[in-house]
């Protein structure tokens, strides 16, 4: 992070002694020990100096931190993994609440649901619901938070089997602008518990999140790699496909440079590759069956899908993507790839930055189509493709190239596009795109906003306007 010169907050010294007294948790300021460490994101290119961060422990905690805020008028961000492009869990001046602190875990493998505190990541769910032969869908990679990655929609490797997070979410509990706590789920505050499946941290602090689980423990899975050569020829395979094949086999196309490291073959280092990486959480019996066509008519120089424990799928690439690197993100939705899309995502993938950048396409048909666009926040139940377009490496260096590489990138491809793209995968690009993501469902999530959190509290987010007085009557 690049060091700069902050002007100090000034607070009222009282007030913050009284809140020290009130958390079980931590307060830090700058200048405590701990507090560098605290305010690190998990992208580099974000460099935030709270005045405040209570690291809360428990709801006591969280109304707490709320009511502080809230009353003294300060900018107020809410930290679960910390995972955000745009470091929407964090602040300059304000106070963050940071729950990482909070990371119980209670399974309850005979109603087969997890309840899990807001700060966990979903290596911290796997972990405790693995052994009892259970899991839920969550993304790709480990380190991500539960927080976040669900309140945006979630989508993972069970998507087409499972659907998206939200869609295996029973219910929140979480702390209102006011201070009050609440359960939304399906029989209390319906409206609210639509708008968290998708609408973000906009309505709240979800102290803990109940989730459905599914019997998943091995599932056959793994990347398999082609020439970037044959890229045309592969995304067009994977998309008539996907687009086709049973829900429990999911696999996300990718253009990818292959790292310097085993277990890749050393003639395929640093090399531009195109890649799927599949899952396939049907019966581990048939899955050699289900593979053989793939097998047969786009036969990959390098193949690691193999059965393996869902928690080590989940866990592959996490060695690859540390915290601290620098992330710039873009993202659409796709209903289908056409011919001249096609050609586009393999010109500029074949302009990947750094060794690090890539270009996913992940696809959200199967299960994701089994709930209607307007029975969660989470709108684009008609797309197919979720695209993601990611600008990473450790040198700030390339940050001006990365930029440039990604923005170029979305913007050939934005026309055939469905219009909007998914906010956990996009940066602070205002008011326009979080409309574009909602499409339909933005006026409705404006109005519950105006219910819950009317003076716009919880505004570091993918921030939805709360709806005037005069726009509701
Ligand atoms: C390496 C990597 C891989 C990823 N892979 C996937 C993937 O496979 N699938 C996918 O869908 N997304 C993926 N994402 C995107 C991810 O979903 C978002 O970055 C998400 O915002 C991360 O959540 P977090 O809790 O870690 O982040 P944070 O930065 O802590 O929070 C993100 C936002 O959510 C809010 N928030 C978080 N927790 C709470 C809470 N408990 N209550 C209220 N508000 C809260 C914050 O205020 C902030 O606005 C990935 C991101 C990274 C960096």
């Amino acid at each position: 992070m690049i060091e700069q010169q902050h002007a100090p907050v000034t607070l009222e010294e009282m007030a913050v002694q009284e809140l020290a007294t009130h958390l079980r948790g931590t307060l830090l300021r700058p200048g405590d020990v701990g507090y560098e460490e605290a305010r690190a994101v998990y992208n580099g290119m974000i460099n935030k100096h709270p005045a405040l961060i209570a690291r809360c422990v428990d709801v006591a905690d969280v109304i707490a931190a709320v009511n502080f805020a809230r009353e003294q008028q300060l900018t107020l961000a809410v930290r679960g993994g910390g995972h955000n492009g745009p470091g929407l869990g964090t602040c300059d001046d304000g106070l963050v609440i940071d729950l990482s602190g909070m990371k119980g875990i209670r399974v309850d493998p005979v109603a087969r649901t997890v309840r899990v505190e807001g700060g966990c990541t979903w290596g911290d769910v796997d972990h405790a619901t693995h052994p009892f032969g259970l899991a839920t869908p969550s993304g790709l990679i480990s380190t991500t938070g539960v927080g976040g990655l669900t309140l945006g929609g979630g989508i993972g490797y069970l998507a087409r089997s499972l659907g998206l997070t939200i869609d295996n979410l029973l219910g929140v509990d979480l702390v209102l602008a006011d201070g009050s706590f609440v359960t939304a789920s399906a029989d209390e505050h319906a409206d609210l518990f639509w708008a968290v499946r998708g609408g973000g941290g906009n309505f709240g602090v979800v102290t803990s999140f109940l989730f459905q689980l599914h019997p998943i423990s091995t599932v056959y899975g793994g990347p398999m790699l082609w020439p970037f050569g044959q890229a045309a020829g592969i995304v067009k395979f994977w998309r008539n496909f996907i687009l086709n094949a049973p829900e429990e086999i999911n696999g996300s196309f990718g253009l990818v440079t292959v790292s310097p490291a085993p277990p890749i073959p050393e003639q395929f280092h640093l090399k531009k590759m195109c890649t799927i990486v599949w899952c396939y959480s049907g019966a581990l019996e048939q899955a050699e069956e289900v593979f053989q066509p793939i097998r047969t008519n786009i036969p990959p120089v390098v193949d690691f899908a193999r059965p393996m424990p869902w928690p080590v799928l989940q866990s592959l690439f996490d060695a690859l993507y540390p915290p601290g690197l620098q992330w710039y993100w873009k993202t659409d939705f796709f209903t289908d790839l056409s011919a001249k899309a096609i050609d586009l995502y393999v010109k500029y993938g074949a302009q990947l930055p750094t060794i690090r950048s890539t270009m996913y396409l992940h696809p959200i048909n199967g299960a994701v189509h089994r709930v209607g666009a307007s029975e969660t926040a989470f709108s684009f139940r008609d797309a197919n493709f979720a695209e993601v377009i990611v600008g990473v490496d450790p040198d700030p260096a390339n940050n001006q190239r990365m930029i440039g590489w990604a923005r170029d990138y979305w913007m050939a491809l934005h026309p055939y596009s469905a219009g909007g793209g998914y906010v956990n995968m996009m940066m602070d690009e205002g008011t326009d795109s979080v409309q574009a993501a909602y499409r339909d469902n933005y006026a409705r999530l404006a109005q519950i906003k105006a219910t819950y959190d009317p003076s716009n509290l919880f505004h570091v987010n993918q921030n939805i306007t709360p709806m005037s007085e005069r726009m509701r009557s």
